[in-house]
C-alpha cells in the first residue's frame, strides 16, 4: 500500500510562503495539506487551492466548525465535546464532514488520551454526519529520544487496531514528522506529515538528510560602505569598537526582517563568498558588517541564508547564533522581506 504525504504549510509553509508552496505540493503528489488555523486555510481556499486540508490545530470557539463545512476544510477534533459539537452543526446542515482525530501519546499539547479516542470511536459508530477520516498523534522527540518515540508509537498503534478492529476502514493513520519520516520508516502507516524536511531542512543530523538542499536563501544588498578609524563605535550602545582602520558594510535588514537580535556581533553574512561578522547591535532595519580587505562595492549581493561560492549560512547557523532552533529563523523571516519564487 502506498504512503501519502500530507504537505505541512502552517505558519506560511515555515516562512517560505504557503500559496506558492501549496500549489507545488499538490502538483507533485502530495494528497493533502497541513496548516495549523481555520484562517491559515482559508487563505489557501481565497488562494483557489482545492486539495483536502486539515486544520491541525483545534477549532474554537466551536461555531467556527460552520466555516470550516463551507469551506469544505477538515478539522481536528480533540476532544468528545468538540466530535459533539461538530456532529451537531454538520446535521443540521445536511452534510457528511470528514475530520481526523487527534490522540495525544506524549506531546501533551492536543489530543485525546488512548482511553479518549476509545469512548469518541465508540459514541462514532453509527453516526451519518461525521466520518472519522484520520486519526493522528505528535512526536516529541523523534530526533533525540528512541526510547520515548517506541512508547509512542506503540501506544498510537493501538489506537489505530482497536479502530480498524471497529471497522473504521477508509482511514489515514499518521505520525511522522519530519525527523519520523527520516528516522522511523515502520512509522509511516498509511501518510506521512513532514514540515521542515520538505524546505529541505533537518533540525539535527541524519544519514538520509545529506541528500536534502535547503530550498530558501535570503539575499539582501549592500546600501553603504564606509572606511572608520580605529575606536569608532558602531550601532546602539556602541557594543563594538573598531580596533583598527576597517571597512564597514551596511545591509538593509534588521530584527524587523528576522535577524535575531542575539545575533548583535556574533552572526555572519556572506559577501564575495566570505563570511562576514555582524558588528555591534542588529537595529530594527540595518545590519553592519566588517567587509575590511573585501574589494566590495554599494549593491553587492550579501547572502544571509544560503550559497555563495564554496561558502553557505544556514538557518541552522543562525540558530546556533541566536540560541534558537532552525524552525524558528524560518518562521521569523517577516512578511516585509518579500519572496521570489524560482521554479
Ligand atoms: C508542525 C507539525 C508537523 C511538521 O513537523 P516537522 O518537524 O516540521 O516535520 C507535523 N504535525 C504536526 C501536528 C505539527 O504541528
Amino acid at each position: 500500500m502506498g504512503v501519502e504525504l500530507m504537505a505541512v504549510l502552517k505558519a506560511d509553509a515555515y516562512g517560505h510562503g504557503a500559496i506558492p508552496l501549496a500549489k507545488v505540493a499538490v502538483e507533485n503528489g502530495a494528497s493533502h495539506i497541513g496548516v495549523s488555523s481555520l484562517e491559515e486555510a482559508l487563505a489557501l481556499r481565497e488562494a483557489g487551492i482545492s486539495a483536502p486540508v486539515l486544520i491541525l490545530g483545534g477549532i474554537y470557539p466551536f461555531e467556527n466548525f460552520s466555516v470550516v463545512l463551507e469551506a469544505d476544510l477538515i478539522p481536528t477534533i480533540a476532544s468528545l465535546e468538540s466530535a459533539q459539537q461538530l456532529e451537531k452543526i454538520a446535521r443540521e446542515k445536511n452534510r457528511q464532514v470528514p475530520f481526523h482525530l487527534k490522540v495525544d501519546t506524549g506531546m501533551g499539547r492536543i489530543g485525546v488520551s488512548a482511553i479518549g479516542a476509545k469512548k469518541i470511536l465508540e459514541w462514532l459508530v453509527g453516526k451519518k454526519s461525521v466520518e472519522l477520516a484520520g486519526i493522528f498523534s505528535h512526536l516529541s522527540s523523534a530526533d533525540s529520544d528512541p526510547t520515548m518515540t517506541q512508547g509512542q508509537l506503540h501506544q498510537f498503534s493501538q489506537v489505530c487496531e482497536l479502530a480498524i478492529s471497529m471497522g473504521f476502514k477508509k482511514t489515514k493513520f499518521h505520525i511522522s514528522n519530519s525527523a519520523a519520516l527520516l528516522r522511523y520508516p515502520e512509522a509511516r502507516l498509511n501518510l506521512v506529515r513532514p514540515g521542515l524536511a520538505l524546505y529541505g531542512v533537518m533540525a539535527s543530523p541524519t544519514p538520509s538528510a545529506q541528500e536534502l538542499t535547503p530550498v530558501l536563501s535570503w539575499k539582501t544588498k549592500i546600501i553603504f560602505l564606509k572606511k572608520v578609524p580605529a575606536g569608532t563605535p558602531i550601532s546602539y550602545g556602541a557594543t563594538y569598537r573598531a580596533s583598527r582602520e576597517i571597512k564597514i558594510a551596511t545591509l538593509p535588514v534588521g530584527y524587523a526582517d528576522g535577524i535575531p537580535w542575539s545575533t548583535s556581533n556574533k552572526g555572519f553574512v556572506l559577501i564575495k563568498g566570505r563570511r562576514c561578522p555582524i558588528v555591534g547591535r542588529v537595529t530594527m532595519d540595518h545590519i553592519m558588517v566588517d567587509v575590511t580587505d573585501l574589494p566590495v562595492s554599494i549593491g553587492d549581493e550579501s547572502v544571509l541564508i544560503g550559497r555563495q561560492g564554496d561558502a553557505e549560512i544556514t538557518a541552522q547557523n543562525w540558530a546556533d547564533w541566536a540560541g534558537s532552533i532552525s524552525y524558528e529563523i524560518l518562521c521569523g523571516i517577516s512578511k516585509r522581506v518579500p519572496r521570489v519564487v524560482i521554479s
